[in-house]
């Protein structure tokens, strides 16, 4: 059996440090600061920039998962290029993970995955996080940014349950200059194409929840989980998490 390669650890003062770039791009970017928790010291925060008129509500994670580093420095990148503009009213939770990510490890501290603890709330991280959420209000649309070391290409997850005009495709056409997508007709045990995974099986009758599930649940009839594969470089898939963020904005 596969197993994943070992991550390169940080330390939680590393991660605090990344937290504080954080604070400090998103303070010159307009937004505010919202801090919900901590793990090992390390804050747990959400970053928002409300927009006047009549805007897309746009929610974005990272770091969910600790042994996947592209994301939360994909939208650091994009936070200090100014890309998060007037264009839509945003909702940033990029380190949702800290002790994780320190670790290097996919889950926490006591290893729990918090990417299935949406529905029982055993992690104090997903705790806060969801309290968080519930004083938010609904989302026109979620991307979760994650990594994936056994995919062959960048793939995505779409819950579109009311057949909203769908992103999936244009994501897709836009990463494919810079990534190689994964064309597989199986992708983490589901049905796949041209690296598009549209789950059909009702999630109430899910056990473990992710954080997707949890959006479309409560907080939003579009959700995008996105995943880059590990085992290229570093920067190819930053890259390619940014083009997918800039392309689903530019479509909304
Ligand atoms: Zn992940």
């Amino acid at each position: 059996m596969k197993s994943p390669p070992p991550v390169k650890k940080s330390s939680i003062a590393e991660v605090s440090a990344l937290a504080a770039r954080f604070a400090g791009a998103g303070h010159a970017a307009g937004f505010r600061l919202e801090t919900f928790g901590a793990a090992e010291g390390c804050p747990l925060f959400a970053l928002t920039k409300r927009t006047t008129g009549i805007h897309p509500r746009i929610y974005l994670s990272s770091g969910m998962h600790g042994d996947e580093p592209a994301p939360p420095l994909a939208l650091l990148r994009l936070l200090e290029r100014g890309f998060f503009g007037g264009q839509a009213t945003w909702f940033l939770c990029p380190l949702l993970n800290p002790a994780g990510l320190a670790r290097g490890t996919r889950g926490n501290a006591d290893d729990v995955d918090l990417n299935r603890d949406y529905r029982h709330l055993a992690a104090a991280e997903v705790r806060a996080h969801r309290g968080w959420l519930q004083r938010q209000p609904p989302f026109s649309v979620t991307l979760s940014l994650h990594e994936d070391w056994e995919a062959n290409g960048f793939y995505l997850y779409e819950l579109n349950p009311e057949n909203r005009p769908s992103l999936a495709q244009p994501i897709i056409d836009a990463v494919t200059a810079g990534c190689p997508i994964d064309q597989s007709a199986e992708i983490d045990g589901r049905e796949a194409r041209g690296g598009i995974i549209r789950p059909i099986a009702d999630p109430l009758l899910r056990e473990l929840w992710p954080e997707s599930i949890y959006l479309r649940v409560h907080h939003t009839t579009l959700t995008y989980t996105i995943e880059t594969p590990s085992g290229l470089p570093l920067e190819q898939r930053i890259a390619a998490h940014c083009t997918a963020v800039e392309t689903a904005v530019a479509r909304l």
